[in-house]
């Protein structure tokens, strides 16, 4: 007796669109993949209910769509997004602390800018991160896979962070966002540390201000702050600060521009706004683009400097928000 033919029942071979990353098979925590997972770091942290991850993608002849479908797994870039975004701002703290985010849906499309999360009119605990194919489709293929996940990482804390009731800057929420970005090793070559500006200008300006103060007043120092803006009800600068690092930002960050002047301190090159980062007056404005910053990206003409942050593309702005202090 022969053994059945195995061809009519094994498993089709998979087709080349649904392999892995061509250039990275055997793993997604490469220098080029980044390791949003943090292996060995501190106990994955769960909400209460797990979040629905989805993907649309509006156009799958695009360019930047095929990129993103070539050098990622769409749901492991997804839950390792949301892992390490958890993981930073809530580890140690109560579940209820966490925003009872219910879904996230990464939307892939054409536009300008590179990315923006809205929360849905209908209900705020849905998210939709809008992420630019336009946008991929330029970055350096070297590198484009790292630039994606960052993108990811920061959109991602907008699905699960604080704001008090969108009271709170603009800039620090940028900033927060972009700190869990670096914490993700994930940070862009050329972001800089840079004192020259204020303490909210935003994205890594803030979010290197954030990485010192964690060497001043804790590692767990921006998770206090996070907490801070869910338990403060409205943010009001003195109070809020004083609460979380007993001293004004003034003089934090005053300490923080000291500490820059020891380091040989790179020209500053991005005078004023940087493409896309036009940081929020307020968290609760209805709408932001982000840049991630690639440099590539923005020399390129088609990136709207001036437009991004403002322009709206429906929806509400992003930042997260849970009773009873949020709207
Ligand atoms: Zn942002």
């Amino acid at each position: 007796m022969s053994p059945a033919p195995t061809s009519t029942s094994s498993p089709p071979a998979p087709q080349s669109s649904a392999m892995p990353p061509s250039n990275n098979p055997a793993s997604e925590t490469s220098a080029t993949g980044a390791d949003t997972t943090a292996p060995g770091s501190a106990p994955e942290v769960k909400p209460s209910r797990e979040a629905l991850l989805r993907l649309e993608i509006r156009d799958l002849s695009s360019p930047g769509a095929s990129t993103f479908l070539r050098v990622l797994h769409a749901s492991h870039a997804l839950d390792s997004a949301v892992s390490t975004v958890l993981r930073l701002l809530y580890t140690d703290l109560d579940q209820k602390c966490i925003p009872g985010t219910r879904s996230v849906t990464l939307v892939l499309r054409s536009m300008s800018g590179v990315a923006y999360t809205t929360g849905l009119d209908i209900d705020s605990d849905h998210k939709e991160i809008h992420l630019s194919t336009d946008y991929i489709s330029r970055v350096d293929q070297n590198r484009v896979k790292e630039e994606i996940n960052g993108v990811l990482v920061h959109e991602m804390v907008h699905c699960w962070q604080h704001n008090a009731s969108g009271t709170a800057p603009g800039g620090l929420i940028e900033g927060i966002a972009d700190w869990v970005r670096l914490k993700a090793n994930l940070g862009p070559p050329h972001w800089k540390r840079d004192g020259d500006c204020n303490w909210d200008a935003g994205y890594e300006r803030t979010g290197y201000f954030l990485e010192w103060l964690e060497k001043e007043h804790g590692t767990d120092i921006v998770r206090k702050i996070n907490e801070g803006l869910r338990e403060c009800g409205e943010y009001k600068e003195e109070e809020f600060w004083k609460g979380c690092c007993g001293s004004s930002v003034k003089n934090l960050w005053h300490g923080y521009q000291k500490s820059l002047a020891g380091h040989d301190k790179d020209p500053k090159e991005d005078q004023g706004q940087k493409e896309g980062e036009a940081p929020d007056k307020k968290g609760n404005e209805e709408e932001n683009q982000h840049s991630s910053g690639d440099p590539l990206a923005s020399s390129a003409p088609e990136n709207e400097k001036a437009k991004a942050g403002s322009t709206r593309r429906g929806g509400r702005m992003h930042i997260p928000v849970r009773p009873p202090l949020d709207t």
